[in-house]
């Protein structure tokens, strides 16, 4: 239902929790949040209910981290609950994903995946995305923005997602599919959006990525966007009016 992300210098929590808050009025079931810290350590938070419930969960949790991403879900496959809140963690717990909207083959994607031993945890088609992204990753040893684009060809659906991946710690990939996605350019720093709400108190300079495209924000470099293919394209940069 809602993304938000961050990458820069910054404490990435307070700006994810505020850019949740911003979205709230999209309606949601339960709320998460993933960070890197410094130590490269991939933590993910996350708890049915309000996002006041989420910072409750995580007032004793180690909340670090420059590089974040976060998510209110709407829940459509699988029921409200913890467990089904994203974001979710791959196998190995080195890939964390949140996504907005449906990923209809999931059930096929899904069984392909069991028959070769991957274990889910949760109901949610969201889940089988994240797994999926890492199979491919591990058996082709790809890095996460090919493993990404491998994957998201085999998907029929809607998605705006945001990936992070603690081995590649100062990075966040999104793409886009029928769903929104915005990313706010500062100094030295990124922001996702599902709009941009979250983004504007921040910087006024956004992209609104287009259908099939892929956004990489890497810490100390441009913006790049590229499509499936891996053809860069050139993202129009526009300044929004934040008054
Ligand atoms: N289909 C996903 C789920 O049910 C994402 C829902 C959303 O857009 O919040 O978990």
């Amino acid at each position: 239902c809602g993304i938000v992300g961050y990458l820069g210098k910054r404490e990435a929590y307070p700006i994810l929790i505020k850019g949740l808050k911003r979205l709230e009025y999209r309606g949601y079931d339960s709320a998460g949040v993933a960070l890197i810290n410094d130590d490269d350590t991939l933590n993910v938070y996350k708890t049915k209910g309000k996002v006041a419930d989420l910072e409750g969960f995580c007032a004793d949790k180690n909340i670090s981290g420059s590089v974040g991403i976060a998510h209110t879900r709407w829940a459509t496959h699988g029921e409200p609950s913890s467990v089904n809140a994203h974001p979710h963690y791959s196998a190995s717990k080195n890939l964390a994903i949140i996504h907005n909207g449906i990923i209809e083959n999931y059930a096929d994607i899904k069984n392909n995946l069991i028959a070769k031993g991957v274990e889910f945890r949760s109901d949610t088609d969201t889940e089988v995305l994240v797994q999926l992204i890492e199979y491919v990753q591990v058996k082709k040893k790809l890095d996460t923005l090919t493993a990404v684009q491998v994957a998201l060809h085999q998907v029929i659906g809607a998605y705006a997602i945001a990936v992070l991946d603690k081995r590649e710690p100062h990075q966040i990939i999104a793409a886009r599919k029928q769903s929104p996605l915005v990313v706010g350019i500062g100094k030295d720093e990124f922001f996702l959006g599902s709009d941009a709400s979250p983004i504007v108190e921040f910087t006024d300079k956004v992209v609104y990525l287009e259908d099939g495209s892929i956004a990489v924000m890497r810490l100390g470099e441009e913006l790049k966007v590229v499509n499936l293919l891996n053809r860069e394209l050139n993202p129009s940069v526009q300044t929004i009016d934040i008054n």
